[in-house]
């Protein structure tokens, strides 16, 4: 991405080995991710950037310190790279590893790219997939990772109504997630009618088009006044953070994961919601050998989110297609 709007497929030279515990891959598909978008519209920072951390491939070469996979290997990794040996990663939290890199260098919307710490990293599928699981592993790496996250975060589960703030590929695979889980109802908050119709394919029993205040006022009259149990926040904005915290009965939970830009709590309403709040960059390498085995079984279908396919040379189309919502995901192929 040269500069916000503007981005283009360059050729640069294979990356290569740096570190002893560095794994080279050559990435099978890649994919648009809806946080390139905040760069893409100008609120983040952006120059001549190579982009993309989601990736799937297979490894082409290792570094002499690398025990776990070998070249050869079909491996799914996540955004950020870890050690999975430190007390911060033992506790299921990668994403905050004391060791923690960028999971996919320079950037993983190309060929190859390097990744750090690859025994701490990269999760090996059993064997080679067929070629219809690539996008739903290649959405593990990150979107259904996060997803899934969020709906721990929230504590879903059996009994539990959880509503889901926010339409893009993050929230629709938290409404997959939540159903994992067994959540009872599942209440999706979308306008977009082939995004609720995914919803509701992923388990989403209820769907409200309201958002702000009066979304809030939906989802307490689905719940008899009280609330949902638990709240997936996968926006990141002001409005859809005091959204799900207003969505969420007292002694609920929300499990926040859309990327903070400038969202400040109010301390007075965050008080006196008496709800728990957990979230942040999810740990997707914790949930990564659970997903993997749920998509080999053919039990989840993930990636389902990806509704356009570009070779990777119209990489611009793709972020343009995202950027004005006519596809939720776009998977690159290379
Ligand atoms: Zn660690």
């Amino acid at each position: 991405m040269y500069a916000p709007g503007d981005v283009r497929v360059d050729h640069t030279d294979r990356p290569t080995v740096v570190e002893p515990t560095d794994a080279i891959i050559k990435l099978t598909a890649s994919c648009i991710c809806g946080s390139d978008l905040w760069p893409y519209r100008g609120a983040d920072q952006v120059e001549h950037q190579p982009m993309g951390h989601e990736y799937v491939g297979i490894v082409d070469e290792v570094g002499s310190g690398v025990q776990t996979v070998k070249v050869g290997d079909f491996v799914v990794g996540s955004f950020f790279a870890s050690d999975n040996t430190c007390e911060i990663c033992q506790a299921g939290y990668q994403t905050h590893c004391v060791h923690r890199q960028p999971g996919a260098l320079p950037g993983a919307q190309a060929d190859f790219a390097r990744i750090p710490l690859a025994d701490g990293t990269l999760v090996a599928t059993p064997g080679l997939p067929d070629d219809d699981l690539i996008p739903s592993l290649l959405a593990a790496s990150d979107v259904l990772g996060t997803g899934w996250f969020a709906a721990v975060a929230a504590e879903a589960g059996p009994g539990r109504t959880v509503a889901v703030v926010g339409d893009g590929a993050v929230g629709l695979l938290g409404v997959l997630a939540a159903k994992q889980l067994g959540a009872e109802r599942i209440i999706a908050m979308s306008r977009h009618a082939d995004r609720q119709a995914l919803a509701r394919k992923f388990g989403a029993t209820d769907i409200v088009t309201e958002r702000g205040d009066a979304g809030v006022a939906k989802i307490r009259e689905l719940t008899g006044g009280l609330g949902a149990h638990s709240t997936i926040e996968a926006v990141g904005t002001q409005e859809s953070m005091m959204q799900a915290i207003g969505a969420t009965r007292a002694g609920g939970h929300v499990g926040y994961v859309g990327v903070s830009h400038d969202v400040q709590l109010p301390g007075e309403q965050l008080f006196f919601s008496g709800v728990h709040l957990h979230g942040g960059p999810a740990p997707v390498r914790r949930f990564l050998p659970e997903l993997i085995q749920l998509i080999w079984d053919r039990e989840i279908d993930p990636g389902q989110v990806f509704d356009l396919t570009l070779p990777i040379e119209q990489a611009a189309e793709g972020y343009q297609a995202m950027d004005e919502r006519r596809a939720i995901k776009v998977l690159l192929t290379l």
